[in-house]
């Protein structure tokens, strides 16, 4: 292993230098205790990998280990880093704990080769990995994350790509009703990070700047991150990665270049020559820039060279609105690469075509780049595929694109204790089960089911309270409804408040009492979305409300976790056919949560009338009367379906019934909603397709 030597190794007499964490021996029976040193080790290397992350062993080991200060937010690498001698000698004459340290280390994912003709190089702005690694911002990056572990899952040789953000995304607070934003400095050395000696040079206008890179294990997939903090550089060099999605355009043209040309260079010094690329979303695209001078400098023409490229790069698209894509103004793109095309002795012109998305503007648009130059497209649903396919109409290749349904790693997202249940009743593989394994839920009955929600809520309300910094009125008893996700306007967060007397009425009820719980983060830069946000958390506050409207601040991953587990109903209402995908829902469904929503994303194809509740969508071409009919039918099916059949009977709540749809909806969803399924999918169709072309 040797991957965490610690910097402070010592030296005896004869110069040899002694490792003081000695791997353990192998062969040592469970029970057999550690020194301070194998157990020091042994912790670190489980903490090394984010495997951690979603090993339920590594998890419970970790939640043994004393926190400090009461801040249960620090990596475990660190904790274990911070630990007192006096917690280090209760944890050396804990047996049980010895035992399960062992038997989580002996599962830590093993890397795998990755110079073979099927290694993929996955490029994407974020990845999020864990709340602990805050190098996210919303769907796109746990979707990256979700995508690496299934893939390690799977044993398929891949790398990832990206950039360290020094200051990652905004940490959102709360004051006088309004989203805070506050920027977090990470040490990469604190995080379970290791440094590379690559050392990745690259011209950026006026100036060459230098990124070295850090490697963090995902399972047996490697994670590489680029960042410019070094001091060769000068100021502004080292801000080219200080934080994910902030600045204006040349900040952000800065960034995608030293993703996508400094990235591929980083890898090529790291020793891989990887066949295959995945650029998610086209943020990275800039790496075919590279590709194609390659092929270039054998005496090829740029069309030659970007067919050339093209059975080498498939491009995932994410976004139905074309005011969402990241687009460069000519004067830019003529600033930041003229180096490039005079080098390969491109027509600036020539190249600037290659980015037009036809009746659009005269910017680079990055998606229609990627278009152009990829050999296999795809969207994030079926519905999505075919709203892209009409976007990109007019770009060669666009009518072409395909989809591969997002999904979600189960194992991150799954409560622990149901997936112990699942685990017990159907084997251990049932996150990445069939039709047949998901049918053993009938054999889960209706009190564990109970008492799993209860549960949920209970931990929702924890999390609640710690996060709002009081406790709140929500009740562990009552039909929860929540919604959390970015507050893009498309979104509608607010659709709910449309009429306020209507909402009140319903908190009102205490026959049938519903509670709903929200979250979410709005970019900094978004007015319209704040504003929405501004509503929601000052109906939250007002009294009225009865404290049956949560608002749960700083929204990140550990949050989005304890809301699948804590809420029976998944509300989803954007503005149909926005939202590409949308994976909270997924993640939702597998928790037991059922799923309300607009048709729109993976809904509209995985909806079977017995598995959630549609929200018909409005035929309307004004918007104000979109909404409002639209909210009317939230109103209706919320108090005349959806309550009535949670509180069926009058007996034990959620009722019998409800039951049966929570177990429906895992039959029927359990198979699809995984990323081991969507993982599957891209090495069937997408991968292997582009390979072979
Ligand atoms: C799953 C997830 C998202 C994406 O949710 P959508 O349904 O696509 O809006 C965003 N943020 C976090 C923290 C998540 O876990």
């Amino acid at each position: 292993m040797g991957r965490n030597h610690p910097a402070s190794a010592t030296v005896n007499l004869c110069g040899d230098i002694i490792d003081p964490y000695p791997t353990p021996r192998l062969g040592q029976t469970l029970q057999e205790s550690f020194s301070r040193y194998e157990l020091e080790s042994t912790l670190l290397q489980i903490a090394g990998n984010y495997s951690w992350t979603w090993d339920l062993e590594a998890r419970q080991l970790f939640s043994r280990i004393p926190s400090v200060n009461g801040d249960s937010g620090l990596h475990p690498a660190e904790r274990i880093r911070l630990l007192s001698e006096d917690a280090w000698a209760t944890l050396i004459a804990d047996r049980e704990f010895a035992a399960l340290a062992r038997s989580a280390h002996s599962r830590i994912p093993p890397a795998l080769a990755v110079t073979g003709p099927d290694t993929v190089a996955y490029f994407s702005p974020e990845f999020g990995v864990s709340e602990m690694l805050p190098q996210y911002s919303g769907g796109l990056g746990i979707l990256a994350g979700d995508h690496l572990k299934a893939a390690s899952d799977l044993r398929m040789p891949m790398l990832a790509v990206g950039l360290f953000y020094r200051d990652g995304f905004f940490v959102q607070a709360l004051e006088d009703g309004e989203q805070r934003e506050r920027y977090v400095t990470n040490n990469p050395r604190f995080l379970g990070l290791e440094a590379t000696p690559a050392r990745v040079p690259l011209q950026l206008a006026d100036r060459e700047v230098i990124a070295r890179v850090w490697r963090a294990d995902v399972g047996s997939t490697q994670l590489y991150l680029l960042d410019t903090d070094l001091e060769i550089n000068d100021e502004q060099g080292r801000r080219v990665s200080d934080r994910l999605y902030a600045g204006d355009r040349e900040h952000r043209i800065r960034q995608e270049l030293l993703m996508g040309v400094g990235g591929i260079r980083a890898l090529r010094q790291l020793g891989f020559d990887p066949p295959k690329f995945h650029l998610n979303e086209g943020h990275a695209g800039f790496l075919a820039l590279e590709l194609i001078a390659d092929e270039m400098a054998k005496g090829f023409t740029l069309e030659e060279a970007i067919w050339a490229v093209k059975g080498r790069v498939v491009f995932t698209t994410h976004t139905p609105v074309p005011a969402g894509i990241d687009k460069f103004a000519p004067d830019l793109m003529r600033k930041y690469l003229a180096v490039w095309a005079d080098r390969y002795g491109v027509d600036m012109d020539q190249l600037l075509q290659l980015g037009i998305l036809p009746g659009s503007d005269d910017h680079f648009n990055m998606a229609a780049f990627c278009v152009r130059i990829a050999g296999r497209c795809n969207g994030v649903s079926r519905l999505h595929g075919e709203v892209s396919r009409v976007m990109f109409r007019e770009v060669p290749g666009g009518s072409d694109i395909t989809s591969v349904t997002n999904g979600v790693h189960a194992n991150t997202w799954v409560h622990p204790d149901l997936q112990r249940t699942f685990e017990d009743k159907l084997g251990s593989d049932w996150h990445r089960g069939d039709e047949s394994v998901w049918a053993a839920v009938d054999d889960i009955d209706d009190d564990e089911i109970r008492s799993q929600f209860r549960k949920g809520k209970l931990e929702l309300m924890d999390t609640a309270h710690r996060q709002i910094g009081e406790p709140t009125a929500l009740d562990p008893d009552i039909l929860t409804v929540g919604f959390a996700r970015r507050f893009a306007t498309y979104k509608r967060a607010d659709l709910m408040l449309s009429d306020i007397d209507r909402v009140l009425e319903i908190l009102r009820d205490s026959d049938q009492p519903i509670q709903f719980v929200f979250a979410g983060k709005s970019h900094p830069a978004d007015e319209p979305g704040k504003e929405v946000m501004r509503r929601v958390i000052a109906f939250a506050a007002d009294p009225a409300s009865q404290g049956r409207f949560v608002f749960i601040p700083g929204y990140n991953m550990a949050v989005a976790r304890a809301m699948y587990a804590g809420c029976n109903v998944w509300l989803n209402n954007p503005i149909r056919p926005r939202e590409a995908c949308g994976t909270s829902g997924e993640k939702a469904a597998l928790n037991g949560g059922l799923n309300f929503s607009i048709l729109d994303g993976w809904w509209d194809e995985c909806f079977d009338g017995e598995n959630g509740w549609a929200i018909p969508s409005s035929a309307s071409e004004d918007p104000a009367t979109r909404d409002r009919e639209e909210a009317g039918y939230l109103y209706e099916i919320l108090t005349g379906e959806i309550a009535p059949l949670y509180y069926e009977g009058n007996g034990a709540a959620p009722s019998p019934a409800w039951l049966d749809r929570v177990r429906h909806n895992w039959k029927t969803l359990g198979p699809f909603v995984t990323a081991a399924r969507m993982v599957a999918e891209y090495e069937e169709h997408i991968y292997q397709v582009a390979q072979s072309d």
